[in-house]
């Protein structure tokens, strides 16, 4: 849908639109705003692309003696959301961030996409499609209003009430992001208790990382009106499954062609599509710390809890990394199972596409599709079917990062460098702590 400046300035009139929230993100993926009035003056100066403002203190943006950004909106992302207060109704859009200059700013990760998603016109793709599965958390909060970790259901998957007392927010959920021009496929509670999944139709991948983050605000707004906190966290309880966002992806052609799909190929699979996976299980160990970029992340990646441990692909079977779900047709499509919610959606789908285009380029052709449970190889038979594993932990991932030139390119350097300098402070700061599992297996044997 195409919106235009008579739109938005008709919706704040007729709606009674008080405040606009400027939104982008930050290299850590977390959603950041500016929020100005709702004026005439200051629609004015949104549609000439002079609104600026202080980037210095968001997480990797500038240095301080470079601190003025710009905020150009893409009027297609023109929301107004459904809660208003005393205040008045909120609208948002969603911006890209430019210097000074007028260059997009090299550490905007929207503009990183961008970037990737040029590339990929020039290799002769019309849309990269992304569908995400993000799965969540729902904890009660305590009488001070912060999160506990304590649940509010007993369900499990997909299972009905009265185990499911989260249902009731959940339907919340999907009304707003019905309201927002969301089209939800699915609405579920998950494996663990207290764990859910909300998945919406693919879009091209642009469009798909904004609904992310639109997707999280209101989970998390409609969650707190409920009393609940929702924590997109990989692993928040031990013993119990964690929360993944498998990605589901593919490429079409300017002919609206899914160039993932030929019926004469093995599995169904066009070589394009045999590419694109060889591609990404060449890159998988090194674009681990940006699929998976907490500490946290790394307690999920482990067997038994249905998410991916180890780097290899099959069709039924969803032990592997890769998964290419049954569905034929315009609905091809590869599904990478490592991904977590705590990714940075811009950046993971801009490394998830240099790394499945390298393999295009380079026509690199898929090992055998393993359906075997991998889980129930030995070392030895992992070994012999050349299956590796994935990082074990976020230091080894950030490491392997820097060694990867088609990963880094597709970074660049200003999102590299900032995001290796956040991680290495991250990991040293929880190398340097004792924990409980440390003093209980420790302290009394030593
Ligand atoms: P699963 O079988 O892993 O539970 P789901 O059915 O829950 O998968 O999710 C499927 C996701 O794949 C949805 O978001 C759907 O829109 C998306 N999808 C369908 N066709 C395509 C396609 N051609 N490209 C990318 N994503 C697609
Ligand atoms: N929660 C699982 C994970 O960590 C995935 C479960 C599923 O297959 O939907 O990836
Ligand atoms: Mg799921
Ligand atoms: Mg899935």
């Amino acid at each position: 849908m195409v919106i235009t400046e008579a739109d938005i300035r008709r919706d704040v009139k007729e709606k009674g639109i008080k405040f606009l929230r400027l939104m982008f993100t930050d290299i850590l993926g977390t959603l950041k705003n500016v929020e100005v009035p709702a004026t005439e003056e200051q629609l004015d100066k949104l549609f000439e692309n002079k609104m600026m403002f202080d980037g210095s203190s968001i997480e990797g943006f500038v240095r301080i003696n470079e601190s003025d950004m710009l905020l150009y909106p893409d009027l297609d992302t023109w929301i107004v959301f459904p809660w208003g207060d005393e205040y008045g109704k909120v609208a948002g859009v969603i911006c890209d961030v430019y210097t000074p200059d007028g260059e997009p700013f090299a550490g905007d990760p929207r503009g990183v996409l961008k970037r990737n998603l040029k590339k990929m016109e020039k290799v002769g793709f019309k849309s990269f499609n992304l569908g995400p599965e993000p799965e969540f958390f729902l904890f009660k909060l305590d009488e001070n209003g912060n999160p506990t970790l304590e649940v509010n259901d007993k369900g499990s998957y997909f299972d009905l009430a009265p185990t499911d007392l989260a249902g009731n927010t959940r339907r919340e959920i999907v009304n707003v992001l019905t309201s927002l021009g969301f089209e939800v496929e699915a609405s579920h509670h998950e494996v663990a208790i207290g764990q859910h999944e909300i998945d919406f139709k693919y879009e091209n991948v642009l469009k798909a990382c904004d609904n992310i983050q639109i997707f999280k605000l209101v989970v998390r707004t409609v969650a707190r009106a409920h009393g609940l906190h929702a924590s997109f966290m990989a692993k928040p309880v031990q013993g119990i499954n964690g929360s993944g966002m498998h990605c589901n992806m593919s490429l079409f052609t300017a002919d609206g062609k899914n160039a993932f799909a030929d019926p004469a190929g093995d599995m169904g699979l066009s070589d394009v599509a045999q590419s694109f996976i060889a591609g990404l299980l060449k890159h998988a160990y090194n674009f681990t710390a940006i699929s998976n970029p907490t500490v946290n992340s790394y307690k999920r990646l482990v067997p038994g809890y249905e998410a991916p441990v180890y780097v290899a692909w099959a069709g039924r079977n969803r032990s592997p990394l890769i998964r290419v779900p049954a569905s034929r047709g315009m609905s091809t499509r590869v599904e990478l199972r490592s991904v977590d919610p705590t990714a940075n959606p811009y950046l993971v789908l801009s490394v998830l596409l240099a790394s499945g285009l390298d393999g295009i380029n380079d026509k690199l052709q898929a090992p055998a599709a393993i359906e075997e449970n991998i889980y129930m190889m030995s070392e030895a038979e992992r070994k012999a079917h050349g299956i590796t594993d994935l990082p074990s932990t976020l230091h080894n991932a950030v490491k392997a990062l820097q060694e990867d030139a088609v990963v880094t390119e597709a970074l660049g350097d200003h999102v590299l460098a900032n995001f290796v300098e956040a991680k290495r402070i991250e990991w040293a700061s929880y190398a340097q702590f004792v924990s409980r599992w440390e003093i209980d297996n420790y302290l009394e044997l030593y």
